[in-house]
């Protein structure tokens, strides 16, 4: 049976990558684990009067390039290792993208479909109250991830906020709402950073058959934040949306699907299931469709050692965290499917966390065409490192990634020498 721990996975990928970088053998030991590891359990007082105890965890996995950076995910799998993994995927993700934060995640294990808005706040503010002073503007500043989103980070401005009163406190956490700080351009930012590197992956003649956008069949899995912008950004480069799915269900049309009318249909029935003109497909169904674009866009896992000789995908782009396995990462490149890996194909969320962070602390706001060209480029930059020393080497583009990202990691650890 294939290891579908995703603390495991991570350190797999890791080691994978360490025989292409030349650092210290014990620098690389201080990466495989990370720094710190929060857990803490909180009751919180629920709608009916109960009072039920939530489990919550913040894992700091690296700071040597700078404060510690990453989501808070609000889902019931949630679990210790799962949120290590998600660090360490942040470090490595900052340094691909090369901005200069450090990699930490943040969960809370609970169900938000089944939580009212107030018993969300209550377990955000409480959970944010007993992280207390490791988060902060230069230390710890987390955004949203599954779940969670502008709302949940104005819940944490403020606690942070009502807790640090006198100084500028908009910097604790990205992913805000506009009128509190946030960026033009962010809520977009991840499913925009990874439609840049499909057009990229185009442009390099890494998809067969497909000239542009406009020759492209895309399947979308997920239908969140990352998914649904991904879709629309696909569709809006004039790309045939054949597949879609959420939580629910899955649903496709040879035709194509208008992501932004599936998006009013899901709003109004919960679903993306029953959208008129499309038939539904099962979950497996859709992840296997004839296609030239897959994007996985929600959990960890969905394409393992089972299914990965049966997607038909010629590209993959990882919009999510963590969802392809290294046994399936080794059958696609056998097979010459191009995957662009997650620290690279969502680096897009983080680079404009970043842009929030420094318009927060210059108390400035930036143009939407300002953030939107900043992130295109670093973006660009980081497809063609990756994908240049993919090419050298003869490896697939996720140990590249990670290849150059231990390497920049650990070179700064070296550069600031080990403590004390
Ligand atoms: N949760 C997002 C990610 O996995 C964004 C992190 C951030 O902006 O700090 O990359």
């Amino acid at each position: 049976m294939e290891d579908l721990n995703p603390f495991h996975i991570a350190q797999t990928q890791f080691a994978r990558a360490t025989q292409f970088v030349s650092a210290d053998a014990g620098i690389l030991g201080s990466l495989i684990r990370p720094f710190r590891v929060t857990r803490i359990e909180f009751p919180v007082e629920m709608d009916d009067g109960t009072y039920q105890v939530f489990t919550g965890f913040r894992v700091q996995h690296n700071n040597a390039r700078g404060p510690y950076k990453g989501g808070i995910r609000f889902h019931p799998d949630v679990s210790e290792d799962e949120v290590k993994a998600l660090a360490a995927w942040m470090t490595w993700k900052t340094a691909v993208v090369e901005v200069p934060f450090g990699g930490a995640k943040g969960g809370v294990i609970c169900d938000p479909k089944r939580l009212s808005v107030r018993e969300k706040r209550a377990i955000t503010r409480r959970y944010t109250m007993q992280l207390g002073n490791t988060i902060g503007p230069t230390v710890d500043i987390p955004a949203p991830d599954v779940y969670t989103d502008a709302s949940t980070m104005a819940w944490i401005f403020d606690t942070y906020d009502m807790t640090h009163p006198g100084s500028n406190n908009l910097p604790v956490v990205t992913g805000k709402p506009m009128e509190l700080g946030g960026s033009h351009g962010r809520e977009t930012a991840t499913a925009r950073g990874c439609i840049v590197c499909v057009e990229e992956a185009i442009a390099r003649g890494m998809v067969d058959g497909v000239k542009t956008m406009a020759d492209a069949r895309v399947v979308v899995q997920g239908f969140g934040n990352a998914g649904s912008f991904a879709a629309q950004f696909a569709h809006d480069g004039g790309a045939k949306v054949i597949g879609l799915s959420d939580s629910r269900g899955a649903i496709m049309s040879a035709a194509g699907l208008d992501p932004k009318a599936v998006l009013a249909h899901k709003q109004d029935t919960g679903s993306v299931v029953g959208f008129p003109g499309s038939s539904q497909v099962s979950a497996t169904e859709l992840m296997e469709l004839e296609c030239d674009v897959l994007i996985p866009a929600a959990l960890e896992n969905q394409i393992t050692a089972e299914n990965a000789g049966r997607i038909h995908a010629k590209l993959i782009a990882e919009a999510a965290n963590g969802p392809t396995t290294p046994a399936a990462d080794d059958q696609l490149f056998q097979r010459g499917v191009h995957v662009i890996p997650d620290i690279l194909a969502n680096g897009g969320g983080v680079t404009v966390s970043y842009y929030e962070w420094v318009q927060n602390i210059q108390d400035e706001q930036w143009e939407p065409e300002v953030v939107d060209a900043k992130l295109r480029k670093k973006m660009t930059r980081a497809f063609h490192a990756v994908f240049n020393f993919a090419a050298e080497k003869s490896i697939d583009a996720r140990t590249a990634a990670y290849a150059l990202a231990v390497d920049r990691v650990a070179r700064v650890t070296a550069m600031r020498g080990i403590w004390p």
